[in-house]
């Protein structure tokens, strides 16, 4: 069950009260719309009734999808790689764990969202993102700043990236072999935290850990 809170809220511009409905927890399976209304932008999105003024409400919430069994905690700004689960690492129940993710903004919610919806392993795809980061950034000369998962099909992965300075989008494409090798590495490197009922970052710099471990020491743990 989704948990929402109505709050009043003072216009950062004309200092008009405005009331929000602010969630801590969504849970999509007992509600499509809410879903679509953050991967659309519109739960977050604030628009003031007395003068117009439009900003994106920043705050924590709680994506538990129960069906798919994964968790994902955003916390805007939030720096910590892991945030242990106490509830429910008590709780032995001979399911596997449910997937846990930390992130620490709305467009990195909303990827994962999808990642997990297309049925992917995201720690495969963030290793696969970085392999095709560091191809475009030499194949262009350019350095991107972020990139974001943007496709799957049978034959291929697609990345968006962003060059860093001109912020203009670049769309690439790993083949599943990278795919399926990241699978691989993610599997074997990323054992522990696979296990893990925690809350875990899994992002670039996660990534950027990992393969760094694997061109150093192979599939060693
Ligand atoms: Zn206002």
């Amino acid at each position: 069950m989704s948990i929402s809170e109505l709050r009043a809220v003072e216009c950062p511009h004309c200092f008009g009260k405005n009331k929000i409905v602010f969630y801590s927890s969504v849970t999509p399976s007992s509600d499509e719309s809410l879903r679509n209304s953050i991967l659309n932008g519109s739960l977050f999105h604030y628009k003031c009734i007395h003068c117009g003024y439009e900003a994106r409400l920043n705050y924590p919430v709680l994506y538990n999808d129960t069906d798919r069994r994964f968790m994902i905690y955003l916390i805007p700004e939030c720096d910590r790689r892991m945030i242990t689960d106490r509830v429910i690492e008590r709780d032995r129940t001979r399911m596997p764990p449910v997937k846990k993710r930390i992130v620490s903004d709305y467009n990195s919610l909303k990827e994962k969202i999808i990642i997990f919806e297309s049925g992917l392993d995201d720690m495969a795809v963030e290793l696969t993102k970085l392999a095709l980061k560091i191809k475009t950034e030499k194949q262009y000369g350019i350095e991107t700043d972020c990139g974001y998962f943007s496709f799957c099909d049978k034959r291929k992965v697609g990345f968006i990236f962003f060059d860093a300075n001109t912020k203009e989008k670049y769309l690439e494409t790993a083949g599943m072999k990278v795919y399926q090798k990241s699978l691989g590495i993610a599997a074997r490197l990323g054992r522990k935290q696979r296990m893990s009922r925690a809350f875990i970052n899994v992002d670039s710099i996660w990534a950027e850990e990992i393969l760094y471990r694997y061109h150093k020491y192979g599939m060693e743990e």
